[in-house]
């Protein structure tokens, strides 16, 4: 039984604000005494937390339709404000820039999609073509929803935080996945929208997606395998992303799975990102997919690596094969992260192959996690497909970015 005080012990008490609001965006139409019962706050303090929040215009409360006429502690529900304002999320892929526009109660109202011809790995060239795809976005729902108040950016590698005496953790030619920070992306974006600006990984936003609407709902502990043209994966534990050492972990698809293997973009031999990789279906990637990153037909790529997938799941057995071979990798990475996390679930995304049928790999990778994982875990990880495969990069971005919100709404308060 969850012990009430007139504030959680294991908060301080501002930062009930923030625990309330994520509550709200998580369920919207939530009740009071759900969320008191949840986050364990008298319905006195609650009352307190969200006269404010009302008042400030963050959240709102009406009637709940099924229970009117009925007076109680559920009949009113609360939602975030989807006037509040406007959030753009960005997701910087290897071929295309994706951006979206959320109302802040996480309505999604727009979409747009840019191809870019950017030589891998990226240059500061990249910056100019994200400003205005979110220009454009920004532009186009301008009458609705409110003032812009956030951007978030999902990409692929990392936004490091660096300490001032620490400037050899920026920046290691020899070791190039992408930094961020490097190609100072985030400082442009905020000098010309002048919002705040939330940037990560886009694994560990897909997580954060999974989490608020997906797979990932509900579940303690669970890893996030990213799975398509690159390799990638996230653990959450707590409903909380583990970051690790200036936000750099995860990166399962730069474990060797072959000693003096295939050269990789990052600087080594033999990462299991160039067998895993979904692109390794194709015979003309096969051999290192990102070797022919500048020059394939992105299109036609995902197409015929969805064909490959689709005539597997009907059992031809040319496509069978490929699969297998290639899902053994997969299989890899997967029963390392389990015997590393001991996770509920293990949740497959496809990344950048967007909404593409992947259960004929989830059931190899099912099959060898419950062949090949340490003999306590067997049968105890939920081996599944994520229930977001499209964009929940822009999802967990605009999430983090709400997130953000709170916070400062509460530095305010
Ligand atoms: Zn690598």
């Amino acid at each position: 039984m969850t012990r009430r005080t007139a504030l959680n012990p294991k908060l301080s008490g501002r930062h009930n604000r923030s625990i309330v609001c994520e509550q709200i965006l998580r369920d919207p139409g939530i009740s009071r005494s759900e969320i008191a019962e949840r986050i364990g706050l008298t319905r006195a303090a609650l009352s307190h937390i969200l006269v404010n929040l009302i008042d400030e215009g963050l959240v709102v409360e009406s009637k709940r339709v099924e229970d009117s006429g009925r007076a109680g502690p559920k009949s009113v529900s609360l939602t975030i404000n989807p006037g509040f304002g406007r959030v753009v999320s960005v997701n910087i892929g290897h071929f295309t820039v994706t951006a979206a526009v959320f109302l802040s109660d996480g309505t999604r109202i727009a979409k747009a999609t840019t191809a870019h011809r950017c030589a891998f790995p990226f240059d500061a060239s990249i910056n100019p073509i994200v400003c205005d795809l979110i220009d454009a976005v920004a532009h186009q729902t301008a009458n609705r929803g409110g003032l812009l108040i956030g951007i978030g950016v999902g990409a692929p590698g990392y936004f490091v935080k660096v300490d001032p005496g620490r400037a050899d953790e920026r920046s290691d030619p020899g070791h190039r996945l992408y930094d961020w920070n490097a190609l100072g992306t985030i400082p442009e974006i905020e000098r010309r929208f002048g919002v705040p600006v939330t940037a990560g990984n886009c694994t560990d936003f897909a997580a954060v997606a999974e989490s608020w609407r997906g797979a990932g709902r509900n579940v303690d502990r669970f890893v996030l395998y990213s799975v398509g043209l690159g390799v990638g994966s996230a653990f959450v534990d707590g409903g909380r992303l583990f970051a690790g050492r200036s936000g750099v972990s995860g990166e399962i698809g730069h474990t060797i799975a072959e000693i003096g293997g295939r050269e990789c973009y990052c600087g080594n031999r033999g990462c299991l990102e160039t067998y895993a990789s979904l692109g390794n279906l194709l015979p003309a990637l096969d051999h290192g997919y990102f070797r022919w990153v500048s020059d394939i037909d992105y299109e036609r790529t995902i197409n015929d690596i969805r064909v490959i997938l689709e005539a597997a799941e009907k059992g031809e057995p040319g496509a069978t094969i490929t699969v297998e071979k290639v899902a053994r990798y997969v299989a890899i990475g997967a029963v390392t992260l389990v015997n590393l996390f001991a996770p509920d679930k293990l949740i497959l995304t496809p990344n950048e192959l967007g909404v593409t049928n992947i259960d004929v790999v989830v059931e190899h990778v099912k099959h060898l996690v419950r062949k090949m994982a340490f003999r306590s875990l067997n049968g105890r990880v939920d081996v599944v497909a994520a229930e977001r495969p499209e964009d929940p990069e822009l999802e967990g971005a605009f999430v983090r970015m709400m997130e953000h919100i709170f916070r400062e709404n509460e530095k305010k308060a």
